[in-house]
């Protein structure tokens, strides 16, 4: 059996084990926030947004943010169909509805049509998630969410770096959030990150990052509301420092790799990987093959094929409305059509020529076929 060839896994270097060692050996009593306040200032600058709070996770972030702005029952949130179930729990455990949405053809994000053909009188909120790498079309949310008076929410989870006219991917909207899970582009382990520009949200979030206790509250042990406990601690927030230090020359392997793909599929026009349209900059963090209805490649047979290769591919999401939980079928859609004929290539930092030619490869042989 060949070597095994993973989907993702993080770049650790000296400079991430000096940090945890620091955070970890010095991290503590008056010194427990040092990185935590480092990572957030640091993020914010990075993103060109004014506040961050470090979470728990990404879920836990707009779980945090959804609550801040008061979304709850008798709420409609708008979200793409495609997505990981993270994106929408949150929306379910407020006690609000999501409503999915089409995905476009080409970005695999959110259709601004179908949005607006989604709206009623309860629509509160759009969920932009930013998929795979590739960017939702903020312009046109943006005018929905004005004429309609709507929240506008980025999940930046997989478009950490990704850039519209310049301005990154959760930074253009009431609010954005990140994940640092270990798949990631950036990890700290587990964790994520809540972003906005909004000073009255900044405050509320953080409030409810910490089970509602105020900043400058002096009473001990005195919750000024119910709030959650979405902290992130300093040890994770130290590794976090490290990487975010390093994210040009990771965003930099990613696309490379990225770039490498489509180079060497480029003789197959059935085949469609992240898009790059012009005024974008795509941060590549999750490489994915989409394959023509016409060519007859299914999810089935590259699952088959790059298992059988000892490669770790994954599947495109499957559309939400469909999981047990929601339960909605309709087999006509996009969300529906794309799942059925793609795949997640690996894309992890320290991976090789070979191993990149390794995996297309697989997707040749089955061309073949
Ligand atoms: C990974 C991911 C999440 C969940 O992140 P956690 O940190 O595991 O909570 C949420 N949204 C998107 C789009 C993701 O890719």
């Amino acid at each position: 059996m060949n070597n095994p060839i993973a989907y993702t896994k993080p770049s650790i270097t000296e400079l991430e084990i000096r940090y945890v060692t620091d955070a970890v050996t010095h991290g503590w009593g008056a010194s427990c926030y040092e990185y935590i306040e480092r990572l957030e200032h640091e993020f914010a600058r990075y993103l060109g947004v004014n506040y961050a709070v470090a979470t728990s996770s990404c879920t836990g972030a707009l779980h945090l943010g959804l609550a801040a702005l008061g979304i709850g029952p008798g709420d409609e949130v708008i979200i793409a169909d495609s997505n990981w179930i993270a994106s929408v729990a949150p929306v379910v455990h407020l006690g609000a509805k999501p409503v999915f949405v089409d995905i476009l053809e080409d970005s695999w994000c959110l259709d601004p049509s179908a949005v607006e053909r989604s709206i009623t009188a309860n629509t509160k909120a759009i969920i932009a998630v930013h998929l795979y790498g590739n960017l939702c079309q903020m312009s046109e949310l943006k005018l929905l969410a004005d004429k309609y008076k709507l929240l506008l929410i980025e999940d930046a989870a997989e478009a950490l770096g990704s850039e519209c006219h310049g301005k990154k991917a959760g930074s253009m909207s009431d609010f954005g959030v990140f994940s640092f899970h270990g798949t990631k582009t950036m990890t700290t382990g587990e964790g994520g990150i809540f972003v906005t520009n909004n000073n009255q949200l900044y405050e509320q979030v953080l409030t409810l990052s910490n089970h509602g206790r105020k900043r400058g509250q002096q009473k001990q042990f005195w919750p000024d509301e119910l709030g959650f406990k979405y902290k992130m601690s300093n040890i994770q927030a130290a590794l976090g420092c490290a990487q975010l230090e390093r994210i040009h020359e990771i965003i930099n392997r990613k696309r490379e790799i990225l770039h490498r793909y489509k180079q060497l599929l480029s003789h197959h026009p059935e085949i469609s990987l992240n898009p790059e349209p012009e005024e974008t900059f795509n941060s590549a963090w999750m490489p994915t093959a989409v394959f023509s209805t016409e060519s007859h490649i299914t999810r089935e047979k590259l699952q088959h094929a790059f298992s059988s290769e000892n490669i770790d591919a994954r599947v495109f999401f499957w559309p939400l409305s469909h999981l047990p939980m929601f339960d909605q079928p309709d087999e006509s859609s996009m969300s529906w059509s794309i799942c059925n004929r793609a795949i997640n290539l690996p894309s992890y930092f320290d991976m090789t020529e070979d191993d990149i030619r390794r995996v297309v490869s697989v997707i040749e042989k089955l061309m073949l076929d």
